[in-house]
């Protein structure tokens, strides 16, 4: 079965799609915490940080938050990226995937 988000990645469910390359997609979350609010997936269908291979798409989702941090101009004033893994990391959507987060302050620590 697809994951929601191959299927975004697909084309089958739309999505406001800030960046893409031959490694991920990036697009704006459905309900944003922050005025900047955008999710990095590999293209690959990895359930979660702890299927992903030792010589993953880390640096790829990396180097992705960096250029839309640019690009959404939050590089100067900061930004967090998130991983939320599993039941208790309140991972919702079963496939890889890091949240850009940006625009206002950041509290710590996260709820
Ligand atoms: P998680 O809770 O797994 O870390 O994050 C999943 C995220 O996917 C949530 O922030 C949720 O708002 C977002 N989301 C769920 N369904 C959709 C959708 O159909 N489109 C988009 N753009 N985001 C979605």
């Amino acid at each position: 079965m697809p994951t929601l988000f191959s299927k975004i990645i697909a084309g089958e469910i739309p999505a406001d799609v800030v960046y893409q390359d031959e490694h991920v997609v990036a697009f704006r979350d459905i309900v944003p915490v922050a005025p900047v609010h955008v999710l990095i997936v590999p293209r690959s269908e990895i359930g979660g940080l702890a299927s992903l291979p030792e010589s993953g798409d880390h640096t790829h989702i990396l180097n992705a938050a960096k250029k839309i941090a640019e690009t959404e101009g939050i590089a100067e004033t900061g930004y967090r990226l998130v991983f939320n893994e599993g039941v208790d990391g309140g991972q919702t959507v079963p496939h890889l995937h890091a949240h850009l987060l940006g625009g206002r302050k950041m509290s710590w620590p996260p709820g």
